[in-house]
């Protein structure tokens, strides 16, 4: 044992070897699924001889989201830890830099690792060459917030709003979704983008492969039937993951729209920033093309942080919701 652990270091971590363990397992169910349906379905090999192009569309979808799976399990949620590093290091180059010149160093040094949103704090870091961490969340939070309420009470380090301290990577996570434990990692701004277009090509891959199978126990019952038992089995299990996979896609969509997070949805009267807000008012909403747009394309920054938005914003959110409401109710009494 203690050479495989020499050979394979990874091997020696408990949390590591389980991961491990998990991503071998979903490989290997990957692939007992497509394996099943070219080695039982004939029809599917002719079909591969004629039409080369429909089964190099569906392996290609298979490769993709396995690769898929590989880059989001291991690509970072954005650490609170990782954001402070590199806030202090961008920090002390802009002094060393301002330092050097005897003039106040170019705003484009402090923006080029930590973006935030609120103009305010965006000023703030860019005037000042000199600020600190605590100073940078204390001004995300709004007056009178105190300290305690942002330390986390594990690694004491002080959260920006939306981040939470994962119990599993024992470290804090911005904007913190869930700690997903098929991908062996936490979810949060760093891969929320990634772990929606793996949700999104496993319901494909699975949807796809449903077909096949359905397609192969129509053209094949009564020829062997523990041939079409086990394909029956596989098919059941495939259905009850891709409505799960469904249902998955269809929430996360709807937290990208609305910018929440699972966390912030489901311990929304938990959470101390959400729990005087009303009901239906999404506080970090700016539209749902702007979420959108900042969601997917808006990720020049490794690290993005909203601060808290004021009560008036708040409240302008909620007439947003209002008027809504109000041409809903218009729409549907002049269609009754
Ligand atoms: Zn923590
Ligand atoms: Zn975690």
């Amino acid at each position: 044992m203690d050479r495989c652990y020499h050979l394979f270091p990874c091997l020696s971590d408990p949390a590591r070897r389980s991961s491990l363990g998990l991503k071998l397992a979903l490989v290997t169910l990957h692939l007992i699924y497509v394996g099943i349906l070219f080695l039982f379905d004939g029809d599917l090999i002719e079909k591969t001889k004629q039409e080369p192009w429909y089964t190099s569309l569906y392996l290609f979808l298979f490769f993709a989201t396995l690769v898929q799976y590989f880059i989001t399990s291991s690509s970072s949620p954005g650490y609170v830890i990782d954001a402070m590093r590199a806030f202090n290091e961008a920090n002390s180059r802009m002094q060393k830099a301002s330092m050097a010149s005897k003039q106040p160093a170019s705003s484009n040094n402090g923006s080029l690792v930590i973006t935030m949103d609120g103009s305010q704090l965006g000023r703030n870091l860019l005037a000042s060459n000199s600020m600190s961490w605590s100073k940078l969340v204390m001004d995300m939070y709004p007056q009178g917030t105190t300290a305690r309420t942002w330390t986390c009470s594990y690694c004491n380090v002080e959260q920006p709003p939306r981040a939470k301290h994962c119990h599993d990577c024992d470290k804090c996570v911005l904007q913190f979704d869930h700690h997903c434990v098929w991908l062996g990692t936490c979810i949060g701004q760093g891969n929320h983008c990634r772990f929606w277009w793996y949700i999104c090509e496993e319901t494909a891959l699975c949807l796809w492969t449903g077909i096949l199978y359905i397609s192969y126990l129509k053209a094949n019952i009564s020829r062997a039937w523990w041939k079409d038992a086990v394909m029956i089995v596989l098919l059941i299990t495939l259905s009850i993951s891709l409505i799960f996979l469904l249902l998955l896609l269809i929430f996360h969509s709807y937290l990208i729209l609305t910018n929440q997070t699972t966390y912030e949805l489901v311990r929304r009267r938990r959470i101390p920033y959400l729990r005087n807000i009303p009901e239906r008012v999404y506080p970090f909403s700016k539209g749902v093309c702007t979420n959108l747009y900042s969601f997917c394309c808006a990720q020049g920054s490794i690290y993005k942080m909203e601060s808290l938005p004021t009560a008036p914003e708040i409240e302008e959110n909620a007439l947003h919701v209002h008027f809504y409401k109000f041409i809903v109710s218009l729409y549907f009494w002049l269609s009754s």
